[in-house]
This record gives C-alpha cells, structure tokens and sequence, in this order.
C-alpha cells in the first residue's frame, strides 16, 4: 500500500518555494532556517503543519515556521502549564 500525503500538503507555501531551502534539516539560527520560516510566516496551513510536528514529536527542520528550538520551548512552555 502506498503512502499518501495529507491533503493540507497540497496548500503547503513550501511546496512553490525556492529549492534551495533544505527544509528537513534547517539548523535552528541559520540562514536557511530565517528564510524558511519567512516562507512559513504566509503559508496557509502554517497551524496545522505546526501540530502535526508537535503530536508526530518531529525533529529536524523547520514546519510551521518553528524548527526544533522552537519546538523544544513550546513543549516546555506547555509542561509548566500542565505542570
Ligand atoms: S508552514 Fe512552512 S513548513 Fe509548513 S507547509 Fe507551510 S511553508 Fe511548509
């Protein structure tokens, strides 16, 4: 059985982008983390791209205009909440 995309992906602003962007493993504070995220900051399902990352606890690269320092903090953020 193949794997299908979600169908929020096909809405995805990086999806156009400039390729030259390795969106997988933008290194929180590079340049190629900025510009990927200023693509993120007019993207459509930027929400919904930055909860699948959340709830799939992904790693690397920028989604939803957060890369993973970013992620780390809101993590954190919620846990003293929850706390
Ligand atoms: S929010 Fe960013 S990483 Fe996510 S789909 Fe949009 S442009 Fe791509």
């Amino acid at each position: 059985m193949a794997l299908r995309a979600p169908k929020w992906h096909v809405h995805a602003a990086c999806r156009n982008a400039d390729q030259e962007h390795d969106w997988t493993n933008a290194e929180p504070g590079s340049k190629a983390a900025t510009d990927c995220k200023e693509t993120c900051r007019l993207c459509s399902v930027r929400l919904t791209c930055a909860i699948t990352a959340l709830i799939t606890d992904e790693s690397y690269g920028v989604w939803g205009g957060m890369d993973q320092v970013d992620r780390e903090a809101l993590r954190h953020a919620a846990a003293q909440i929850a706390a």
